[in-house]
């Protein structure tokens, strides 16, 4: 091949040989073709997508004389006059070429301008193209001005810049203005493919791809990367070599990293850094890739099957698209681009690359994963069936003083399921929850029978136990069972941690005793240690020993297990009419205890409670009008019999 760079031995001539830039080169036919032409240009547009290239196609246009020497300003220029040959040669003496980057001061303006009082030498039009315009000093602008203002009908300006923001507003309207747009890699991998044909020079699919992606939009880089390149590869494209010398990270780590997060696994976030590190691959090449790949991810889930089939990185793409929710996808994307000015910040950009993919795991996740698996944390449930026999009617709070009675629920008990702790963010981020006020009139059997009839499904199609909550909705997150404040009814019960409950069943010696146990408490002959040993205790068996009734307990804190105790407890069971004579504590693993009983009615009426509030027609209503609206976290409450106790007194 030749020792010109491609760059400029495939420069369009015409406007028939741009690639891109469609509207431009249209526009401008269309002027050349009318007779209708401007006296000054502006072309905007980052570096290497053809400013430079329209500007002399359009000079050697307004000055080409055709083969014959007979032609007039045409939007075809022949290619072979002294105008064009000259004007791609670059020395045409009617076109002149200043760069504002290097001679922006007053001095060289007024040199131009002095120019500009002379008719054209040769050609039919002077033609001044002045590149990074916005670079010319004020000065220098405003002697441009009155020039540019009213020129002589031979002189045609042509401003090229980078950054229009920094031309003079005085300047900018003047100009007749164009934005030429970065090329899609797609125009780019064309274009190259067919350079690439003509020299003879073998590439694969990857090494193409690659550059074109490289190229950011702009064919001159394009064609000068692929230069590169040949020079690199001894004369042709190989993916690998490609890869190494354009320091791009192999799509592999960018989807070993997405799938990572998208599995929320910092250990493999972690390794995949590691690995990185290891190979001495860019971290900032990595977050460009996973933000390319992020790019194409979300495409597939926004639009399926709008990804191009041939392309390699598609069938990747498209898997890890299945594994991300749509809203982590965009998140993830915003943290890898905005992540990228701050890998510098840190000595090692591998720490700073860690920092910013570890971001994502930083937010709870969000909904369902495309693929149905649900992500909220695993909430303790208690056996199903023990909901109905709850001890503790659940009840919800009555709604705010704020609430319109206009949006309370038309329900047959509506001060029980009305809303209570909604919280709608007006201006503030987080709005607070009001906090439950307790009545004495709530029904709490209305409430019960209500929650009962939610729909719960049958047996077979349940999902077990630890996924008992649906997915949260949006924005919605489980309460914390076991956080909260104990409420006084259910303080007898010591507040659970929440881990996934045990399986056990209840027994009928579980009733009994539990039974017995309500009634001391109720009645407040046991109290401290004492009644801890009641509640924590289970009752194993009830015997008669040489005709004496005894009762055996079982407990697993051997602290409970002091004389003391045992003696308080069996005196206040005897004092109840209750029948042993004797009672025995041993110590072992327990199941129905009345303390776990507890537990369970508590956390049941806490679920009950909460799809009471999130399927009450007010608080969706609400939901839907305000995007911003959650319930917060943990501020619904079920109600418990104390706070329904007569001298409770109504709010008015
Ligand atoms: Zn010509």
């Amino acid at each position: 091949m030749s020792d010109v760079v491609l760059a400029r031995k495939y420069r369009p001539r015409s406007f028939d040989q741009m690639v891109g830039q469609a509207h431009v080169v249209q526009a401008l036919t269309n002027a050349l073709q009318s007779g209708r032409l401007h006296h000054a240009y502006l072309f905007t547009g980052t570096r290497g997508i053809g400013k430079t290239t329209v500007s002399r196609i359009l000079a050697k246009s307004l000055n080409c004389v055709g083969e014959d020497g007979q032609g007039g300003v045409t939007a075809h220029p022949c290619g072979v006059c002294q105008a064009c040959t000259e004007i791609d040669a670059d020395r045409f003496i009617d076109y002149i070429e200043l760069d504002a980057a290097s001679n922006r001061s007053i001095d060289e303006i007024r040199d131009l301008i002095e120019r500009a009082a002379y008719k054209p030498s040769v050609g039919r039009y002077k033609v001044f193209m002045i590149d990074e315009a916005h670079q010319l000093t004020k000065d220098a602008f405003n002697a441009l001005l009155k020039t540019l203002e009213e020129p002589p009908d031979y002189l045609k300006f042509v401003l090229a810049t980078t950054d229009p923001e920094k031309m003079l507003p005085t300047v900018l309207s003047r100009c007749l203005q164009f934005n030429l747009r970065p090329m899609p890699p797609e125009v780019v991998h064309a274009h190259l493919q067919a350079v690439l044909q003509a020299e003879g020079v073998d590439c694969d699919a990857g090494s193409l791809r690659l550059l074109s992606r490289a190229a950011r939009g702009s064919m001159r880089d394009g064609l000068s990367l692929t230069d590169q390149a040949i020079a690199y590869g001894a004369g042709k494209l190989e993916e690998t070599g490609v890869r190494a010398m354009l320091g791009t990270v192999d799509r592999q780590h960018a989807a070993r990293l997405v799938q990572a997060l998208a599995q929320r696994d910092g250990a493999a976030v972690l390794d995949s850094v590691d690995t990185l590190r290891a190979m001495g691959l860019s971290a900032a090449g990595t977050l460009e890739e996973v933000a390319m790949l992020l790019q194409q991810m979300a495409i597939e889930q926004a639009v399926p099957g709008a990804l191009d089939d041939n392309d390699p990185d598609t069938a990747g793409a498209r898997q890890l698209a299945a594994q991300m929710p749509a809203d982590e996808t965009q998140l993830l994307y915003s943290i890898a681009v905005n992540g990228r000015p701050e890998l510098h910040l840190l000595a090692d950009d591998y720490a700073a690359l860690t920092m910013v993919l570890l971001r994502l795991l930083a937010f709870p996740p969000r909904g369902p994963a495309p693929g149905g698996a649900a992500r909220a944390a695993p909430l303790a449930a208690a056996p199903r069936e023990s909901r109905s026999r709850s001890p503790v009617p659940p009840a919800v709070a009555p709604p705010p003083k704020a609430m319109p009675s206009s949006v309370r629920p038309p329900s047959p008990a509506p001060k029980a399921v009305a809303p209570g702790p909604v919280a709608v963010p007006g201006n503030a981020p987080v709005a607070r929850a009001i906090e439950p006020i307790p009545t004495r009139q709530a029904a709490p059997v209305a409430v019960t029978a209500a929650a009962a009839a939610e729909p719960r499904g049958t047996p077979s199609d349940e999902p077990p136990p630890w996924l008992d909550d649906a997915p949260p909705e949006e924005g919605y997150e489980p309460a914390r069972t076991g956080s909260q404040a104990t409420t006084p009814g259910a303080r007898t019960a010591a507040p659970s941690p929440a881990p996934a409950a045990p399986q056990w069943q209840r027994t009928a010696l579980g009733d009994q005793w539990a039974a017995a146990i309500r009634t001391l408490i109720s009645g407040g002959s046991i109290a401290a240690l004492v009644r801890e040993l009641a509640l924590q205790a289970e009752l194993v068996s009830v015997e008669a020993a040489e005709g004496i009734p005894l009762w055996r307990l079982r407990v697993e804190r051997e602290s409970l297990r002091a004389d003391p105790l045992r003696e308080k407890l069996l005196a206040a069971l005897q004092a109840s009419g209750l029948e042993p004579l004797r009672l025995v504590v041993e110590a072992g693993a327990v199941q129905d205890t009345v303390a776990r009983r507890d537990t369970e009615a508590r956390e049941a009426a806490q679920r009950d409670a909460e799809t009471l509030i999130r399927n009450d027609p007010a608080v969706r209503e609400l939901m839907s009008q305000f995007s911003s609206a959650r319930i917060v976290p943990g501020s619904i409450k079920p109600r418990t019999p104390s706070d329904i106790e007569p001298q409770r007194t109504d709010p008015p």
